[in-house]
């Protein structure tokens, strides 16, 4: 395939970064040498691939140097886009690569569109679908594990898993075959019994297995949706800027956060939380009181995970009881505070109420019980399993949605042969298995869904 010459500002990941105008395409080499003056005279046609050198940006129109610059050469296919690749690096930051940026798109480079540079990658066979998409991923990686995850993705886990899948229903497929255009040849029963069933069986466990983790791998994207609730003076306030302190505190670009809850994301053991406060919760205290109780029930019941406080020195009280109930059958933690007073709370009592969760006390005030916290949230969410580190984790919305479907249609071929149906219908269920796992590595995909998709990126990317 051939395309035209792209380049973008390219922001690598991580702090201090320096800033970079990415090229890609058969001209980024004599488009680079038209702007590019190396210390050593040569041009960049001329040096050897995968090399650093530094030299000058002259601007064409005036001849004047524009910027000091190290440029790395990448000549194709051994790139990310299997293109001629060239980075300009420059350290003068926004304005400096900005200018870069213009000079070389006036050169005859075009500006790349929001993750074309990936898309190529796709479109000249570097990468296949399911990889991308991780880049996706990877772009909004907000934590250290969410960024494992997406690493792992990249490197083909899911796409190889899915492939071997594939590969079994193939052979199923294979064997309908032959006993539909020769049926002497085969006999049905005993092939569906020794060899349709047990595969079927097979690839049904390994979708749902990955269905399952595809919570978790929700979660570790956007964050465990995480409310604090309580009594007034219970210490929520100051859980919230313990838990915001202690942790380092995850910046935010996430469009189309409501505008009434305030969220502060947090990095708890790698369990990114994202805090639910009200707005200015720190002055009025109550949820309920800020939001209205109607709103408020809307946000327990899209939590993920709730953080109960109770007062240690303070008996229990009716409120308290209530908010038990309200977050019946969730996922709760239950925080008794202020043991560094008195004890007035009947502890007996707070276990009944808490049935199987953990109670954990602390005092915020001496920053004692915290670690303990911490802990029994990374305990409720990873419970240890998530650790593993060869397993495969589902985190991309398109994937669960394929995953699901495609759990459906294997569920509905095994259920089809349980109940005699005709094997030629059998099939018609197997086949759309098997293009629907396909989609998900990217075969068989229509453009529009790619451009959908690749629409999603980050610029330069
Ligand atoms: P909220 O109303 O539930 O948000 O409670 P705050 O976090 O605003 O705390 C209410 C008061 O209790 C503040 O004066 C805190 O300093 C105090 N407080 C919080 N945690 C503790 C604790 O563990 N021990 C003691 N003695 N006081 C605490
Ligand atoms: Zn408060």
């Amino acid at each position: 395939m051939e395309f035209d010459t792209i380049a973008a500002i390219s922001t690598p990941m991580g702090e201090g970064a320096i800033a970079i105008v990415r090229l890609s395409g058969n001209e980024a080499i004599p488009i680079a040498d038209k702007l590019f003056r190396s210390v050593s005279g040569k041009k960049l046609a001329e040096m050897s691939s995968h090399t650093i050198h530094y030299g000058h940006i002259i601007d064409p129109k005036s001849g004047q140097v524009a910027e000091e610059v190290m440029i790395s050469l990448m000549k194709g296919p051994k790139t990310f886009t299997k293109e001629d690749v060239v980075e300009i690096n420059c350290h003068g930051g926004l304005v400096s690569v900005n200018r870069v940026l213009q000079l070389v798109l006036n050169s005859g480079a075009r500006l790349a569109e929001p993750g074309e540079f990936t898309k190529r990658a796709f479109l000249n066979g570097r990468i296949d679908l399911s990889q991308a998409e991780a880049v996706i991923d990877l772009i909004r990686a907000k934590t250290d594990r969410a960024m494992n995850v997406a690493l792992g993705q990249m490197e083909g886990r899911l796409s190889k898993l899915i492939r071997r899948l594939r590969q079994e229903i193939l052979e199923i497929l294979a064997h309908i075959e032959v006993n539909i255009d020769y049926p002497e040849y085969d006999d049905v029963e005993e092939m569906t019994h020794t060899m349709l069933l047990p595969k079927a069986h097979y690839v049904r466990e390994e979708l749902n297995k990955l269905l399952q983790t595809s919570q978790q791998g929700k979660i570790l994207r956007e964050g465990l949706s995480t409310v604090i609730v309580g009594r007034p003076n219970v210490g929520k306030s100051s859980l919230l800027n313990s838990l915001v302190q202690e942790n380092k505190a995850i910046v935010t670009d996430i469009p189309g956060t409501t505008r009434d809850v305030i969220e502060e994301y947090v990095n708890v053991r790698g369990v990114p939380l994202r805090l639910l406060d009200t707005a200015g919760i720190r002055e009025t205290e109550d949820i309920v009181e800020r939001i209205g109780v109607e709103r408020s029930r809307q946000v327990l019941k899209e939590a993920d995970l709730i953080l109960l406080v109770l007062n240690y020195s303070d008996q229990l009280t009716k409120e308290d009881e209530n908010l038990f109930e309200a977050v019946n059958g969730m996922d709760v933690i239950v925080i008794v505070n202020k043991t560094d007073l008195p004890q007035q709370i009947d502890m007996n009592r707070v276990k009944e109420l808490a049935k199987d969760h953990r109670v954990v006390t602390t005092s915020l005030l001496e920053d004692r019980g915290v670690d303990e916290l911490e802990e029994a949230i990374a305990a409720l969410f990873f419970a240890g399993s998530i650790e593993a580190k060869d397993a495969t984790y589902v985190s991309n919305t398109r994937h669960i949605a394929l995953l699901n479907q495609s759990s459906r249609a294997i569920e509905e071929a095994i259920e089809g042969v349980k109940i005699g149906t005709p094997i030629d219908i059998v099939q018609i269920d197997l086949t759309r298995t098997w293009e629907l796992l396909g989609e998900i590595i990217g075969d068989s995909v229509h453009e529009s869904l790619i451009d959908q998709l690749f629409s999603q990126f980050c610029l330069g990317k």
